[in-house]
């Protein structure tokens, strides 16, 4: 077996990636830095580690899909870049900001003005009794801004958010999709670094689900900001560059894709494995199954790449050992 890449034939040279780097380099700034990440609940007769020393990287601008199993880590993820929760291990940076250490007062700063997030449920984005402007505008006036100045931000981030006619109802009487994009106009309200959504697509269909991801990628592409996603939805993993798995605690595998060319279509999503500092790597279920692949393998050096090898003797004490492709 040889991993990674399509081409069975060992080149000279490595193959270029056709696609950009997700970690540039020298120097790089990120917006998103966790490392060795690490969360454990306890109670009282169980310890759950939901974050087993998770390493993700996103660099400023991006706008990038987080996917992974039900009970993978991505909430708790989430909830520390939030700073809503602190990790027991390992560091967090958003923004330049560690969020391990920061004080209570810090923590509701970074809250307010570093970060801003969108539910999945639209109800818990919103103030229910406020008109959609006024939720907007609320953020704005905890952060000391003067009303003439929230009233112009508010109106200007519902039009860009395509609900400017929703300015004076309140979420009661707007629809789902039209509760996420208000929700979206109100998390960029104090210009935050990164905006964080989790499944803000999840309870609507796909048709309003696409508004909806279009606010994000407005927000990304007009406003600047970094927008870290967690979704099921393979309508938004599909349309943005990079998606990133995480498994068991841990980022696992990504996919980047390729931006259409002008006038062209897309090239073929590839697929990596994240490597971790100390040189770790998940091979996905689907390597370890199809190859029989459980306690070990066998790397070898090859021209450009690594061989990965099914340990035989595992499986055939006195077999000689033959090697797949
Ligand atoms: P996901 O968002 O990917 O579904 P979560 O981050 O919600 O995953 O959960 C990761 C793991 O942590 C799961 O095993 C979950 O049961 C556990 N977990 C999450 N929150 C708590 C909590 N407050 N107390 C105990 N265990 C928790």
């Amino acid at each position: 077996m040889t991993s990674p890449g399509p081409d069975p034939v060992p080149s000279p040279t490595p193959e270029p990636v056709p696609v950009h780097d997700p970690v540039p380099a020298p120097d790089p700034e990120f917006a998103i830095r966790c490392e060795q990440l690490v969360r454990i609940y306890k109670t009282d007769t169980l310890e759950v580690q939901a974050l087993q020393g998770l390493d993700l990287r996103v660099a400023e601008g991006e706008l990038t899909a987080l996917v992974g199993a039900s009970g993978s880590g991505k909430s708790t993820l989430l909830a520390i870049l939030a700073g809503l929760d602190v990790p027991t291990a390992g560091s967090a940076r958003v923004a330049g900001r560690e969020l391990a250490g920061l004080s209570h007062r810090e923590r509701l700063r970074y809250r307010r003005a570093t970060v801003g997030f969108v539910w999945q449920n639209p109800a818990a984005n919103l103030l229910p009794h406020l008109t959609a402007a006024q939720n907007v505008a609320l953020p704005m006036r905890l952060n000391r801004t003067s009303r003439a100045a929230r009233r112009d931000r508010a109106d200007q981030l519902l039009d860009a958010l395509g609900v400017a006619h929703c300015r004076d109802r309140v979420p009661a009487q707007l629809s789902g999709g039209e509760q996420q994009r208000t929700a979206i106009a109100t998390a960029l309200a104090n210009t935050p670094s990164v905006l964080l959504a989790d499944e803000p697509t999840g309870e609507l269909d796909s048709e309003t689900a696409e508004t909806v991801f279009e606010g994000l990628r407005t927000a990304n592409r007009e406003h600047g900001v970094t927008v870290l996603i967690v979704t099921h939805d393979a309508g938004i993993s599909a349309q943005v560059r990079r998606t990133v798995a995480i498994r068991d605690g841990r980022t696992s595998t990504e996919t980047l894709r390729r931006a259409p060319s002008h006038g062209g279509t897309a090239a073929d999503p590839v697929e990596y494995a994240v490597v971790d500092r100390f040189g770790r790597l998940q091979l996905p279920r689907e390597f370890t199954e199809s190859y029989g692949i459980r306690d070990r393998v066998r790397l070898t050096r090859e021209p450009g790449h690594v061989g990965v090898w099914p340990d035989l003797h595992e499986h055939h004490d006195e077999g000689s050992e033959t090697e797949h492709a």
